[in-house]
């Protein structure tokens, strides 16, 4: 059954273009009523830097003036830049890679969540990471590549901080056809709509990674598999080794033991 957003109210940042332009539709044909945000507003987006705080921040009163409720932020808007060897990046590029990328989310969190979490009903914050969250796709892009791990562990930690009716979850992208892909990559990016159809269900089923492209279990296992070999090589497990985990020692706090 296709995913029915009837009712709900979802807004998308970097709404203007690719991805979130195609997700955008999809929710609408879905049922959904959808606020788009991006850099320039038009007749159909509103005007949001997401680096700036303020600007988020009065997105989310938009929103909750216009609607009365969000069910559904997507935290899509992001930017490439900053790339080539690391040690010869331009500096201030990728300074400004993590202010949309990584901060632009972390607003999006900071402004929407505690006005989710204020409402009864259900909601979700969707961050949109890369599959440059879980291994290196393309080469010299570190400012990008870091950013989007900063967004998944941003992500993982948002989940433990919301009350259970407000879920949070990451979106994995592989190459989609968009603004920000180079002409090049055609041949090999999924198209936009294609790609919004795979993540919509996902998305109305709350799952903690809305995933799409089926190689990236091959690229991520190299890294998992390195992980695993460097623990078994110097650090394997022994009887009692939870000594020493910080997780276990919390929840024993919490537990009053
Ligand atoms: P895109 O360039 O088509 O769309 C991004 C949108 O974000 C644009 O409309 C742009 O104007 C907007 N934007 C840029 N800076 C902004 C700011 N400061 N405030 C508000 N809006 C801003 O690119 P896309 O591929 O659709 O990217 C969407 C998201 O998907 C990004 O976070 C990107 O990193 C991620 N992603 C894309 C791919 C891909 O292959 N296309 C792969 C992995 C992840």
């Amino acid at each position: 059954m296709s995913a029915d957003f009837s009712g709900q109210v979802a807004v998308i940042t970097g709404g203007a273009g690719g991805i979130g332009r195609a997700l955008g539709a999809a929710l609408k044909a879905a049922g959904a009523q959808v606020l788009l945000a991006d850099l320039h507003g038009s007749d159909d987006v509103v005007a949001c830097d997401v680096s700036d705080p303020a600007a988020v921040e009065a997105l989310a009163e938009l929103a909750w003036q216009r609607f009365g409720r969000v069910d559904l932020l997507v935290n899509n808007a992001g930017i490439s830049g900053g790339g080539g060897r690391l040690w010869k990046a331009d500096f201030a590029a990728a300074r400004q890679v993590f202010e949309v990328n990584f901060w632009g989310v972390w607003h999006g969190c900071a402004a929407f969540a505690p006005r989710m979490a204020a409402q009864e009903h259900p909601s979700a914050i969707f961050n949109v990471a890369s599959e440059n969250a879980l291994f290196c796709a393309v080469p010299r892009a570190a400012a990008y590549i870091a950013s989007k791990h900063a967004v998944l562990g941003l992500t993982e930690s948002l989940r433990e901080d919301l009350p259970p009716h407000v879920h949070a979850g990451t979106i994995i992208p592989g190459w989609v056809l968009s603004g920000l892909t180079r002409e090049g990559g055609r041949e090999v990016a999924m198209p936009a709509d294609r790609y919004a159809e795979i993540i919509l269900p996902q998305i109305a089923a709350r799952e903690r990674f809305v995933v799409s492209h089926a190689y990236n279990v091959v690229q991520m296992a190299e890294r998992t598999e390195a992980l695993e070999a460097a623990f078994a090589r110097s650090a394997p497990r022994y009887d009692g080794d939870i000594e020493y985990d910080v997780r276990a020692y919390i929840e024993r706090l919490k537990a009053g033991g």
